[in-house]
């Protein structure tokens, strides 16, 4: 009975949709139009991809550097609740702090590894430098230790289910803000200077550099672009419009993504929109960018 009207409620929502013409808004959709499925609540049945997934290693990567050391702990503790319950996960955290970590208890089959890396003085830098990390690692440690990688902003708080439903070749999550929006409104880097120079009139989805994953040989290839983008935009002397975030875009214009997630996977709660994502597994902690870029 209570599923029952579950998927009445369901169907009325669609209708909804349907007729406020939202249904045809790309981002609301659960394919896309390379039919790769976007991951909604309710579109896969996670007992079976459980048994798939049965033995499969899951890597998460984050940069936690300077003062972003404050969001280890609670990323960790929310990550060990609700990301990949049941699984084999390695935590790949990269920090300049390394003996300032606090360790959160880990369940069994869960391992945390903390790497040294360099401190980039301007907040861009630390963040692009997550691409040129992603290339060694990808090639030289993770092949032997882990399946599939999922690399994430660490001011995020897990607050609900993120399973193996989001493992796939290549895996990208849609922006909370651009879901709704039309291509031409996305902003990707428009002057063709740059090597993340997208032409109006192309592109699919505006994807978030805070939610991405894939096969680690995938996460390799899109790391090797994405840092050779960022390299020529530096010896011009530019750097794109949203930093790695615009090479990524590139990257996945002429890379489809084979899954994509929906902003359940990313949001926050001081967007709008917010009844339209029953699910809000992944959020963003509210920070005062200045304090904690400086
Ligand atoms: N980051 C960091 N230290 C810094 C700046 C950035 O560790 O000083 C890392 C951290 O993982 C952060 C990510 O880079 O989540 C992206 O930066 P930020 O979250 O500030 O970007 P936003 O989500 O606000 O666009
Ligand atoms: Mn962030």
């Amino acid at each position: 009975k209570v599923a029952e009207k579950a998927i009445e409620l369901e169907h009325c929502e669609r209708k909804l949709l349907l007729k406020s013409g939202n249904m045809r808004k790309m981002g609301l959709n659960v394919l896309s139009p390379w039919l790769a499925p976007i991951i909604w609540d309710g579109t896969y049945n996670i007992d079976m991809l459980n048994q798939q997934h049965n033995g499969t290693r899951i890597g998460l990567f984050v940069f936690a550097v300077k003062k972003y050391i404050r969001f280890l702990l609670p990323f960790l503790e929310s990550a060990e609740r609700y990301f990949m319950v049941g699984h084999k996960v390695t935590y790949y955290a990269f920090t300049d702090k390394v003996n300032d970590v606090v360790k959160p208890k880990l369940a069994d089959g869960r391992i945390l590894q903390i790497h040294d890396v360099v401190a980039d003085q301007r907040w861009q830098d630390v963040s692009m430098r997550r691409m040129e990390i992603l290339t060694v690692f990808t090639k030289e440690h993770m092949p032997k230790e882990i399946d599939y990688l999922v690399c994430a902003d660490v001011d995020m708080v897990f607050n609900d289910h993120v399973g193996v439903e989001i493992l796939g070749d290549l895996v990208a999550t849609l922006h909370p803000v651009y879901f709704l929006s039309e291509p031409d409104a996305f902003s990707y880097e428009r002057r063709p200077i740059s090597a993340a120079y997208i032409p109006y009139g192309l592109g699919d989805f505006y994807y978030m550099a805070a939610l991405y994953g894939g096969k680690v040989e995938e996460i390799y290839k899109l790391s090797v672009s994405c840092q050779k983008g960022i390299m020529k935009d530096k010896e011009k002397d530019i750097e794109a419009a949203w930093q790695e975030e615009s090479h990524l875009n590139w990257y996945l214009v002429y890379n489809k993504p084979t899954k994509i997630l929906s902003p359940e996977y990313l949001w926050d709660t001081n967007l709008p929109n917010g009844e339209l994502i029953k699910k809000k597994r992944f959020l963003a902690v509210h920070k005062n960018h200045q304090e904690v870029r400086n």
